[in-house]
């Protein structure tokens, strides 16, 4: 019988890092340092499987992501999530990012997830509470908020790296604005068909914008349209 985690089966979790490793999703050795640490058994729902790289259900109609799609991004926005920088996580969910961010940007930065389900939120900080990033909220470094994320979350603007983790129809240009120059976004753009967009904002406030991959998220959107379904 498929035996489900019970949450604290972090040996689970270092295999599924590795195998990530393995397959060439990614190389960097401070993100599977990071990965490692936090077991995504404290994030997704009792009885789901929490280490099968595939996105699971968490309710109100949308997914954590599939950990491949967790470790790209976090990859490719490793360089902008030294420690002492700030780092937005938009339509933070499970906090599974929110609390990768934290851990990778330390006591002296600011990891700041958006999310606007209440009771992700609610749920989230419980999960985070049981995980090794439970010291960085109370120690007031991760904090996540409810909110319309396409709106950014000004207070701790600009961001060194934003991760947006539904797909936006368009770049929504409050992110744009909070990005700090220097600064990188990764963005799934599109409605069925979706990019996952690396944008750049150069140093002298330009952009450069491309195209990492094709993907699939659950979309950017106003908190009834989610719930309807729609
Ligand atoms: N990255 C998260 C969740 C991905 S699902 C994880 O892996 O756990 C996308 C999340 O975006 C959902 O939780 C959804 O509720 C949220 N979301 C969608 N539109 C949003 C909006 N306008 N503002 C804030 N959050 C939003």
């Amino acid at each position: 019988m498929e035996r489900f985690s019970t949450g604290n089966d972090i040996d689970r979790n270092k295999a599924m890092v590795e195998q990530l490793q393995r397959y060439g999703i990614f190389n960097s050795k401070k993100v599977a340092e990071t990965m490692e640490k936090v077991d995504r058994a404290l994030f997704v729902p009792d009885r789901t499987p929490a280490y099968v790289d595939s996105p699971m259900a968490i309710g109100y109609n949308v997914t954590i992501s599939a950990p491949h799609m967790h470790a790209m991004c976090l990859q490719l926005l490793e360089k902008n999530l030294q420690p002492g920088m700030h780092a937005l996580d938009i339509g933070s969910g499970t906090g599974y990012l929110t609390a990768c961010f934290a851990l990778m940007v330390g006591p002296e930065g600011r990891a700041v997830g958006v999310e606007h389900i209440p009771e992700l939120v609610t749920s989230s900080i419980r999960n985070i509470e049981k995980s090794d990033a439970a010291w960085l909220l109370k120690q007031g470094s991760l904090s996540i908020s409810v909110g319309d994320g396409r709106q950014g979350w000004p207070e701790f603007a600009p961001y060194d790296a934003i991760h947006v983790g539904a797909a936006a129809r368009e770049i929504p240009q409050p992110l744009i604005d909070q990005l700090k120059p220097g600064g990188r976004m990764v963005i799934p753009v599109g409605n069925v068909f979706q990019d996952l967009k690396v944008v750049d904002k150069n140093l002298d406030g330009s952009l450069s914008i491309r195209t990492e991959t094709s993907v699939r998220y659950v979309p950017l959107t106003s908190r009834d349209a989610q719930l309807r379904g729609s």
